[in-house]
Parts: structure tokens; sequence; C-alpha cells
């Protein structure tokens, strides 16, 4: 059965302090998760090793980091490899957010490469995808994801697609306070699953947990989460407020 996940992406925001009292106070609030349940929190990488001691022995509770290189090491100054999140006991990494993709310039191909050396070191990539406000008045949003699909991520053998996780984005969502309907969030999340299962066949397609992402609160957490296709969300902005966050985790299904 495939995982309700409530993932934080805190972008860059917070010191140290601020980060560590965030989790305190999460951790302190936070009831126990069920079994098919997941917290994750995609930090900046500095804060990755204190993030990971302060959800020591939290079994339902993972740090991500927010991107990675695509080459194994070497002369990539300032770049964070696989190898090192892999020595840090990293599980997961987002890759190919929006505001990659926009501000530094991350294209599909550079996508798939960092999902491949992902799975070589088994961190599951939590891969972003979603349409720009533009596609989405043209109503060509389906064509615009199947694409971001297609050149990422259907190289992956149908074992390797079913360690990754998948996020819908709408960029005109994003730190708009615009969220997509929940009718709008369900119909792209069964687009992709439909996607998933051309391809791979129904059962991987079952395996896989799609999030949502956009705006995403504890007020309209629940009625999202509730769609059918929508396993839990990838959450900016409320995910660095304590109640916010503890609201969302407990909207799970
Ligand atoms: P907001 O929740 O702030 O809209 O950000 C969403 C997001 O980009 C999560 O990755």
């Amino acid at each position: 059965m495939r995982k309700q996940i409530a993932a934080a992406n805190w972008k860059m925001n917070l010191t140290i302090e601020q980060g560590a009292a965030l989790l305190e106070g999460i951790i302190a609030k936070q009831q126990n998760l069920k079994e098919d349940q997941q917290a994750i929190f995609a930090v900046p990488a500095p804060y990755i090793q204190m993030a990971q001691h302060k959800i020591a022995g939290k079994e339902s509770m993972f740090v991500a980091a927010q991107n990675c290189y695509s080459k194994k090491n070497g002369a990539y100054t300032g770049e964070t490899s696989v190898e090192m999140l892999q020595s840090l006991g990293v599980k997961y990494v987002v890759l190919g957010h929006s505001e990659r993709r926009e501000y530094f310039q991350e294209s599909n191909q550079l996508l798939a490469e960092k999902l491949n050396i992902c799975l070589e070191y088994n961190i599951h990539p939590i891969f972003c995808c979603g349409e720009p406000l533009n596609i989405r008045e043209a109503n060509t949003q389906n064509e615009y994801v199947a694409k971001q699909l297609e050149e990422s991520l259907f190289h992956l053998s149908a074992e390797q697609v079913q360690q990754v996780v998948i996020a819908y984005e709408p960029i005109w969502a994003i730190g708009t306070g615009k969220t997509a309907t929940s009718e709008q969030a369900q119909e792209m999340h069964a687009f992709i699953r439909e996607q998933l299962a051309v391809k791979y066949g129904s059962g991987v397609a079952a395996n896989i947990s799609i999030l949502y992402g956009g705006s995403v609160k504890a007020a309209n957490a629940a009625e999202i989460f509730s769609q059918p296709d929508v396993d839990g969300g990838l959450v900016g902005g409320a995910s660095l407020v304590v109640d916010e966050f503890v609201a969302i985790i407990g909207a799970l299904k």
C-alpha cells in the first residue's frame, strides 16, 4: 500500500536555532503516525545533521535534502553529492522543484540524471512536476506534465519507479495563497497515475505516492488529501509554523 506523506519544504528559510525549535515543537505535539503515514522534512543542507538528530528514533519521520548533484564526486564546487547524503543517512531528496527549474535552469534531462544517481544510492527522489499559469490557462497542463514525466522518469524500470515519490505542484499555486481546487488536484493526480499505469501497469501505479503542493495549509489540507489520488502534500510556507504543520500531518488519510 502506498504511503501517505506530509513533506515539509523549508526552502531557504530559518536559522539553525529556528529550525531546531520548529522540529522540537512539531515532535512535542505530534501524535503517533499510522503505519502507512510519514512526515518528511526537506531542510537546508547545512541543517541535515541537526534535523537527523532531532528526529532520531522517530520511525515515521525522515529528513530530506532539497537538491543534489548529478555527478558522483569531483570538482563541482558548492554542490552536494548523493554519496554525501547517503553518508548522513538521508533517505529522500527533493528533485526538480519549480524554483530549481526556474532559477537554476534544471532541465528534464538533468533531472533524469539526478534521479538515476539517487536510485543508484538507494535514496528516494521526491520528483516535482507541475505547470506554469500560462499553460493552465491554455488548458494544456496534461501534455506539459506528461512531457516532464516522459523525459525525466519514464526511462526507469518498474522496480526503480516505485522508489520515487511524485509531487504535483502547479507553479501558479506556489506561495501565492492560490490553491488548486481539490477537484483540479484530483484530476491531475489521476492523470499522472494513469500515465504511470499505461507505462508500468496499474499495480505499479497504485504503489506510487503522489503529493500535492501549492499553498497547502491547515485549513485546506484535509479536503485536498481526502481526494482518492492525493497521497499527502509537499508544503512550503505552512511547514514553517509548528501548529500548521502538525495539523497538516493530522490531515493525512
Ligand atoms: P507553498 O506551500 O509555500 O505554496 O510552497 C509549495 C512548495 O513549493 C512546496 O515545495
